[in-house]
């Protein structure tokens, strides 16, 4: 955990380092204040003694003050009239309060500030981070830390510049100065309970450090419960688990009630030790003080400033133990927003660890010596033959493959494997695949056979640990700044189940082109069969949807993102299970655009439609490919994958694909 701290206090220096003008002008005027504030008590004491002196107060004789507290100070012994000590006390007061009130601004403002900008860092730092990460996150979780712990930073931040901290601290240095100014032995006095506080002070920063940084963990747990369950009400309730639902969320967050209450507990007794310590150590003071006025050695009224002293310093004390308590908490708090910052983008690809391949990928006869094992553009099949594990090798020699010919790129999977983070199996095993430019390629299989992984890591959302991806020849790297490297590889994807995010239809479908004009997005929007419904949206293009907004089906909302997709124009087509939800009419019409689009394509589907119109269809099971070819060839192979699916899908109208 030391590591930890370490990696968690700098994270909170450099978030605070671009105010450092902020915070150093605000210590300046909090060290004015106190300095204000400590001035105080020695007018009083003058007040006191000057009352005295005009015999106002009975007692021995006035000149006893044998040590008078502006002796030290440099303040004149008799001041000259009464006025006077009132005027300085009055403006004593009046600079400590305007003090006072510019150290609570700057210091608000600080914390505002700085929770503004961990914030912003956090939120850019979660963007960036790779698919990997958010496989082991929950997002109640994610969004605890971002918000949660980010305020309690944030407060507790300026309550220890400005309110409690750093005064206090400054205030129990001042006073025990002022005492040992003017009797060194009352500060001993003073000063003798100190190892024993600090001790108890300890106790408090560590213990609370530790149980805030589980409450605020067992706090997400139940914030992510409750937001899971509440998105999902409607199971909930025709389920009718209401009840146990309820219960089981009373559950988790009594967990946390429970840790409070300990801690509850531990504050109890340290506030109670605390104040005897502080409260035996004024007896002890009064009883010294007191018989060295007896003594005649100070005056009556230089006890009395002493006594004021000794009271800055219980109180302050006690709140600097308060506030440690809190900058333990915040300690908590920033550990938990610091894992998230702590790890960077994963390392680029390994290209080294790709030369080697040799695995079953189908003896490519092609001429051209790649792994093309793709069967060509239909018509263009030369009755591949002599190919292993049933992948069919007709050579692409139409020409077109030389490079990324006229709005199309050519794809490359080259001896690629791929586990997910935490996984015991290979999702994907030795994938080989090419798809040359302009070609529509159709992956098929069994549910879990490792399509969706393909076109994940085709997106570079995640990196295989051996292999690599090659679009034109180059490999797919992640981007510095988090981005996959797929719309930089003029990649556009529609993936499985889209969200819509909240705002209007346009802006929806220019999400990855927001300048995009409005004729782009009709075009768009026409391709995709999108802009008959939205012309009947009571505001159109403007319609708010998403969460908040106007509710569309999910066919609806599939056709929206086939519209921010297919307005990118892209290189790089990759369609997840898209037409699903599609109805037959709207399958129809987004299947002759997508035909007639130049882009490559690999879509992953199971309505027979779709697939055996494509150029190339790839069977894969076991996170392996096991057949390739055109429909006709592999209907052909008996006892083939495909084949079989074909005919479950004759028995329906759609592949037999239960979704996980
Ligand atoms: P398909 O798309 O063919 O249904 P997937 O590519 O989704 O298959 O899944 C391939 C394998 O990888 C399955 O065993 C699945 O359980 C696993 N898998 C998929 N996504 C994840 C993930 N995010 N984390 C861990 N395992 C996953």
């Amino acid at each position: 955990p030391a590591v930890a701290h370490k990696a968690a206090l700098r994270l909170a220096v450099e978030t605070l380092r671009p105010d450092w003008l902020l915070l150093a002008g605000t210590m300046v005027a909090l060290a004015a204040t106190i300095f204000f504030t400590l001035l105080f008590p020695l007018l009083i004491g003058e007040v006191f003694d000057f009352v005295r002196a005009q015999g106002g107060l009975a007692g021995k004789a006035a000149g006893a003050a044998a040590i008078n507290p502006f002796a030290a100070a440099g303040v004149a012994a008799t001041p000259t009239s009464f006025t006077a000590v009132l005027l300085k006390l009055g403006s004593c007061l009046v600079l400590s309060a305007t003090g006072n009130a510019l150290v609570a601004w700057c210091s608000a403002l600080l914390g505002e500030r700085f929770g503004y900008r961990l914030r912003g860092r956090l939120m850019e730092t979660l963007l960036r981070r790779d698919q990997a990460f958010y496989d082991a996150s929950t997002t109640g979780d994610l969004v605890s830390r971002l918000t949660l712990d980010v305020t309690v930073l944030q407060t507790t931040l300026a309550d220890f510049i400005g309110q409690r901290g750093f005064r206090s601290m400054f205030e129990v240095v001042g006073a025990l100065l002022m005492i040992a100014v003017q009797q060194p032995l009352l500060a001993l006095v003073s000063c003798a309970i100190t190892p024993l506080l600090s001790r108890l002070l300890r106790a408090v920063v560590v213990r609370s450090s530790a149980i805030i940084y589980q409450r605020q963990t067992l706090a997400a747990e139940a914030l992510e419960y409750a937001a899971e369950r509440l998105s999902q009400v409607q199971t909930v309730q025709v389920f009718a688990q209401q009840e146990r639902e309820a219960g089981a969320f009373a559950e988790l967050s009594g967990s946390g009630y429970q840790l409070a209450q300990r801690y509850a507990f531990f504050q109890g007794v340290v506030e109670g030790a605390g104040r005897l310590a502080v409260n035996v150590g004024t007896v002890a003071l009064l009883g010294f003080g007191g018989w060295l006025v007896i003594q005649g050695r100070i005056s009556v009224g230089a006890l009395l400033a002493v006594n004021v002293f000794n009271l800055f310093i219980s109180i302050g004390l006690s709140s600097v133990a308060a506030s440690l308590g809190e900058l333990g908490k915040a300690l908590g708090a920033l550990e938990r927003v610091s894992e998230l910052v702590a790890a960077s983008h994963p390392a680029t690809q390994d290209v080294a660890a790709t030369v080697s391949s040799g695995s079953a990928a189908g003896t490519s006869s092609s001429s051209s010596g790649s792994h093309s094992a793709s069967a060509g553009a239909p018509g263009h099949s030369s009755n591949g033959h002599g190919s292993s594990s049933h992948v069919i090798a007709a050579g692409s020699s139409n020409g077109s493959s030389s490079s990324s010919s006229r709005g199309a790129s050519g794809v490359e999977l080259r001896d690629v494997w791929f586990k997910y983070p935490g996984a015991m199996n290979w999702a994907v095993q030795g994938i080989n695949l090419t798809i040359d430019p302009g070609q529509t390629v159709a992956l098929v299989g069994p549910s879990g056979g490792g399509k969706s992984t393909i076109a994940a890591l085709l997106l570079g959302l995640y990196t295989p640990q051996r292999g690599t991806v090659l679009v034109d020849g180059k490999p797919l790297v992640p981007k510095t700044d988090g981005g996959s490297g797929a719309a930089e590889a003029g990649m556009a994807a529609v993936l499985q189940q889209p969200m819509l995010m909240s705002g209007s239809v346009r802006q929806q479908i220019r999400y990855g082109k927001p300048e995009a004009s409005h004729d782009e997005v009709l075009a768009a929007a026409r391709a995709a069969h999108a802009d008959e419904f939205v012309s009947q949206l009571p505001d159109r293009y403007d319609t708010e949807v998403g969460e908040r907004g106007h509710v569309l089906s999910g066919g609806q909302k599939q056709r929206l993102a086939i519209a921010r997709a297919l307005l990118l124009q892209p290189k790089i087509l990759v369609l997840d299970e898209v037409t699903s939800a599609l109805d037959v009419a709207s399958e129809r019409y987004i299947s002759s655009t997508l035909r007639s689009m130049a882009a490559t394509k690999l879509i992953i589907a199971h309505r027979l439609s779709t697939v055996r119109q494509a150029d190339v269809i790839v069977a894969v099971a076991d996170g392996r490919v096991v057949e390739q070819g055109t429909h006709h060839q592999l209907l052909a192979l008996e006892g083939g994958t495909y084949r079989r699916l074909v005919k479950t899908a004759e028995l329906g109208a759609f592949w037999a694909h239960a979704p996980a």
